[in-house]
């Protein structure tokens, strides 16, 4: 039998569903409760008139929002890259080629040593409010170290992406055409069972418009919905694919011509914008306000992985998004809450209405506007996973 918890006096509740609260898209109520049973939200409302529950929590006149839904991230790796970042802050520019150090560590790792590195990452992103998690492989590019990312991280979420297609693998340097035929055939056989997604770095260095096609058009037949690692480093093909092949989500966005801005604004890809790896890479941010005004869907997640952008806080995310690229802090919570959700497809996650799942993030502060206002200050106060407490 489950147990029912209202947790009352909440200053600012923020539900993602505009009926539900003030008509905005955060559908904000003030001095609410949301009433959970099981791993269910039941009841959301004014804090007076919260209906009795076996358990009760106050909030002391503090902010619920949904946990985040930190919808990319690249969390099966082993070892760091500290003398890359150094470096590159040091004056050296940023390339995808990096990615091979951490290919050799991850290759070189056990599976007890990768998953505890993930279970260690899980937990810190936890406790900075993250409820929900995709996350990737792609520092494998065998067949068998590819498989076994995906295994490890299936453990862990459901939200697991086959990006075997990373870069071509260093083993094929003089054989990209070989990797690509790998990729969409044995590696992919393999890697299927264990994914939802698939994914490709289309970019200079990385994979051409055709080979991403080509890739994503082979994980479609094996059931694998796309998502595009699309227009980070420069203006290319990625982001019209996306749309093309209905991707859920084109991710990094950061050189967009008005024809891509269009695209996403008019199809169904989420445009996903990752902070993280422009502060972390100093390079030029992507315009939120853009693809916004436009009437583009956009979602803001961390990419979190040890090359380019090496942190699990989406907190600190919505504050970038909202110094640097001109997201309101509304617009930016929503962002990294629905937003997230609609990246991945789910309506189950990602707001606080009744049916939804009970993930919520308690703020020690009066609103969730103070996650922009006050970055870098650990606010997170509580989180519940699915109905449990757990931090
Ligand atoms: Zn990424």
């Amino acid at each position: 039998m489950s147990s029912s918890t209202a947790i009352t006096n909440i200053a600012t509740l923020v539900t993602n569903d505009p009926s539900l609260g003030d008509n905005s898209p955060l559908g904000l109520l003030q001095d609410a409760a949301v009433v959970i049973d099981g791993d269910r939200v039941v009841w959301t409302g004014e804090s007076s008139k919260a209906p009795a529950t076996d358990n009760r929590v106050d909030a002391g006149g503090r902010a619920v929002l949904p946990g985040f839904v930190d919808s990319h991230s690249h969390l099966v790796f082993a070892g760091d890259r500290t003398q890359e970042f150094n470096a590159r802050m040091s004056g050296r520019a940023y390339s995808a080629g990096g990615i091979r150090t951490t290919v050799a560590a991850t290759r070189a790792a056990t599976d007890a040593e990768l998953e505890a590195n993930l279970t260690r990452y899980l937990a810190e992103a936890l406790r900075q409010g993250t409820t929900t998690f995709e996350t990737k492989s792609g520092y494998g590019l065998t067949t068998e170290d590819e498989s076994r990312a995906l295994r490890i991280a299936a453990g862990h979420t459901d939200e697991v992406t086959y990006l075997g297609a990373h870069i071509v693998s260093p083993d094929f340097a003089d054989d990209p055409a070989g990797y690509v035929a790998l990729v969409t055939g044995e590696m992919l056989d393999a890697c299927a069972p264990y994914a939802r997604w698939i994914d490709v770095f289309c970019e200079q260095g990385a994979f051409d418009g055709d080979q991403a096609r080509a890739i994503l058009t082979a994980g479609k037949a094996r059931g694998l919905h796309p998502r595009i690692h699309a227009n980070q480093l420069s203006y290319g093909p990625g982001v019209q694919l996306a749309v093309e092949l209905d991707a859920a989500s084109a991710d990094h966005c950061t050189h967009l011509t008005d024809a891509d801005v269009e695209a996403l604004a008019s199809g169904g890809t989420v445009a996903t914008l990752l902070p993280g790896a422009e502060f972390s890479t100093r390079a030029e941010w992507p315009s939120a306000r853009r693809l916004l005004d436009a009437g583009a869907t956009v979602a803001l997640s961390t990419d979190c992985n040890p090359g380019s952008s090496f942190t699990s806080s989406v907190p600190f995310c919505i504050a970038l998004a909202v110094r640097e690229m001109g997201m309101t802090p509304d617009e930016a919570v929503w962002s990294a809450t629905a937003g997230g959700a609609r990246a991945l497809r789910r309506d189950d996650v990602g707001r606080l209405a009744p049916g939804a799942r009970a993930d919520l993030v308690l703020l020690d502060a009066p609103s969730h506007v103070h996650l922009a206002y006050r970055p870098g200050v650990p606010l997170v106060a509580g989180v519940w996973r699915r109905g449990v407490r757990e931090v």
